[in-house]
C-alpha cells in the first residue's frame, strides 16, 4: 500500500484548525504544565492502556516517591511495581525502572534530549520517542498510538487490516507529513487529545471536530466503521489451581501470597500459590495443591475466574487450603495482611480470585472481575 500523502496547503490548514481547537478545547492535565522530560516521559509510559483521569493519581505519587530518574534508580524494582499496584501492564514499570538505571549510568542522571541516546533507553520505542521529545523538547516528531491512528485512518478514510505492517507505515507517514518543524509537542498533544475526547472509537462527535469539513470518513459516511475492527489474536488456553490460604495475624486477616520470578509473564507480581494442570474443561481437583505441602479443603468448592491475556487464556480455580507455600515457588512468599492488599502489586488473576472469594480489602480495581489483558 502506498502512504497517503497530504497537499501542503491541506497540512497547513489542517495544522492551524487543531491548533485552534487545542488552545480552546484541551483538558487542564497536570503533565501539560510542566517541561521536566522526566515528569513528561513518566506520564506517556503510564498513558499507555490507561485513562488520563486514572493516571493522574499515580502520577503524582510516583513523583512525590521518584522525582529524578536517579530516585528511581537507587531503589529497587519491586519498590516500583508496589506503587504501580492497580494501573497493571507492569513491564512498561520494568522498563522504565531499567531506563531510568541506564539514563544514571550513562547520562548523569539526566534525560537525553538526543533522538538516539533517547531511543537507545529499554522501553523506548518509536512513540515514546516521538512523544516525550516533542513535548519536552520540542523535537519534531511524529506520534502515534491507538488515538491518533483511529483520527487519521478516518482523515484519509484509509480501509485496511489496522494491524499490517503496510497500514502502520502509511499512518506514521501521515503523521510525519503533519507534524511542524515548531510547535511538535503541542500539535502531538492535540492530535491525541482529539482522538481520546472527539474522535472516539464508536461515536465520533464530528460537528465539534475541527477537521470536520476536511475528513475522508466524514464525507463518505464511514466516521463510525473506520478504523476496520483488527482481527482477534489466537490465545492458548491454560487452566492452573490455585491456594486461597487465610490465616489469622497480629494485623488482621492475612492471605499467603507468592512473587512471580522478574522475567516473563507477570513478572515481580504476587499471585496465589498455584500449579498448571492439564486443560480439564469437565472438572476441577485440589489434588495438585497437596504437592505444594497445603491441605486444600475438598469440600468447599472451588471459585473459578478467566483471565485473557495477549496470546493465552487462564481458568483458575481457586480452592480453599491451610498451609504455607514452599519458598521455591517463586521469588518471594509473603502472608500479607488483607488490609495491605491495595498496596501490593497483584497480578490480574490474583486480583480476581480474591474478589471472588469476597476476600476484605482486596481492591476494586478498574478492570478487575473482567477480561484484561496484562501481557
Ligand atoms: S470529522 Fe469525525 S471522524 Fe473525522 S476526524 Fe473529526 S471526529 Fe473523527
Amino acid at each position: 500500500m502506498s502512504a497517503p500523502t497530504l497537499a501542503p496547503g491541506e497540512i497547513d490548514a489542517a495544522r492551524e484548525s487543531l491548533a485552534a481547537w487545542f488552545e480552546r478545547a484541551q483538558r487542564p492535565l497536570p503533565w501539560r504544565a510542566t517541561r521536566d522530560p522526566w515528569a513528561i516521559w513518566v506520564s506517556e509510559i503510564m498513558l499507555q492502556q490507561t485513562r488520563a483521569d486514572s493516571v493522574i493519581p499515580y502520577w503524582r505519587r510516583f513523583l512525590e516517591a521518584f522525582p529524578t530518574p536517579a530516585a528511581l534508580a537507587s531503589r529497587p524494582v519491586e519498590d516500583l511495581l508496589d506503587l504501580w499496584a492497580g494501573l497493571g501492564y507492569y513491564a512498561r514499570a520494568r522498563h522504565l525502572h531499567a531506563a531510568a538505571r541506564r539514563v544514571v549510568e550513562v547520562h548523569a542522571g539526566r534525560v537525553p534530549p538526543s533522538a538516539a541516546d533517547f531511543a537507545a533507553l529499554p522501553g523506548v520505542g518509536r512513540y515514546t520517542l516521538g512523544a516525550v521529545l516533542s513535548i519536552a523538547f520540542d523535537t519534531p516528531l511524529p506520534v502515534l498510538d491507538g488515538n491518533v491512528a483511529r483520527v487519521l485512518s478516518r482523515l484519509v478514510a484509509l480501509d485496511a487490516d489496522p494491524k499490517a505492517l503496510s497500514t502502520q507505515r502509511a499512518l506514521w507517514s501521515l503523521a510525519e507529513q503533519l507534524v511542524p518543524s515548531r510547535g511538535a509537542g503541542a500539535h502531538n498533544q492535540a492530535l491525541m487529545e482529539l482522538g481520546a475526547t472527539v474522535c472516539t472509537p464508536r461515536q465520533p462527535a464530528c460537528l465539534v471536530c475541527p477537521w470536520q469539513t476536511r475528513c475522508a470518513a466524514r464525507r463518505l459516511g464511514l466516521e463510525a466503521t473506520l478504523p476496520r475492527a483488527a482481527a482477534r489474536t489466537a490465545q492458548t488456553r491454560h487452566t492452573l489451581v490455585a491456594a486461597l490460604c487465610l490465616e489469622d495475624s497480629p494485623e488482621g486477616p492475612a492471605v499467603w501470597l507468592v512473587r512471580r520470578p522478574l522475567e516473563g509473564l507477570l513478572g515481580g507480581l504476587w499471585e496465589l500459590p498455584c500449579v498448571e494442570v492439564p486443560v480439564d474443561p469437565g472438572a476441577t481437583s485440589p489434588d495438585p495443591l497437596r504437592a505444594l505441602g497445603l491441605e486444600p479443603d475438598a469440600d468447599t468448592p472451588p471459585r473459578s475466574i478467566e483471565h485473557a491475556f495477549t496470546h493465552r487464556r487462564w481458568t483458575l480455580h481457586t480452592w480453599r487450603a491451610r498451609g504455607v507455600p514452599p519458598a521455591h515457588l517463586g521469588a518471594e512468599v509473603a502472608h500479607v495482611p488483607c488490609a495491605h492488599l491495595a498496596q501490593v502489586a497483584l497480578s490480574g488473576p490474583a486480583l480476581k480470585a480474591l474478589l471472588a472469594w469476597g476476600v476484605e480489602g482486596a481492591p476494586r480495581r478498574r478492570g478487575a472481575g473482567r477480561a484484561r489483558r496484562e501481557g
